[in-house]
């Protein structure tokens, strides 16, 4: 089966786009592709997700890993106690209980293929003493935690 991909829109043939979360939780200007859903031998869901320029994920962590490669456009990544820029084409694990956020920070857009497990518990947002915590680690995180 194959749902043809439109390079103008970045968008599949037959998937729809929704809104990126409906559990309150905060980001800003994100949209959700589910590309596939889950088969019998692959118990999987692999979505894309993409952020506006401007936009951002929500800074959370979870027992669930992912595989997250960039798909569209440049931005940074925050994982734990480092930001990184990314780009289309890098490739990024995030193990079990990390805190991560993308953002689309540099005037493009941030579009990224992800593979999660169908079966994954529920995703934690950082409470407010938490993002303290994370702040302390260093600058760079501090910064980048203060820059929307
Ligand atoms: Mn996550």
């Amino acid at each position: 089966m194959i749902k043809q991909f439109d390079e103008s829109s970045y968008t599949w043939d037959g998937v729809d786009t929704l809104v990126y979360k409906q559990d309150g939780s905060p980001f800003k200007d994100v949209t959700r592709q589910v590309l596939f859903n889950g088969a019998k031998d692959i118990p999987c869901q692999f979505r894309y997700f993409e952020v506006k320029p401007g936009g951002y994920s929500t800074l959370e962590r979870h027992d669930h890993t992912h595989m997250v490669m960039i798909f569209r456009g440049h931005g940074q990544v925050l994982l734990d106690d480092k930001v990184t820029d990314i780009k289309v084409g890098d490739f990024i694990e995030i193990p079990s209980r990390m805190v991560h956020q993308f953002r689309a920070n540099k005037g493009d857009y941030v579009g990224f293929l992800c593979l999660v497990n169908l079966d994954r518990d529920k995703v934690q947002v950082l409470q407010p003493d938490e993002i303290e915590a994370m702040k302390a680690k260093n600058d760079v995180v501090k910064a980048f935690l203060e820059s929307c």
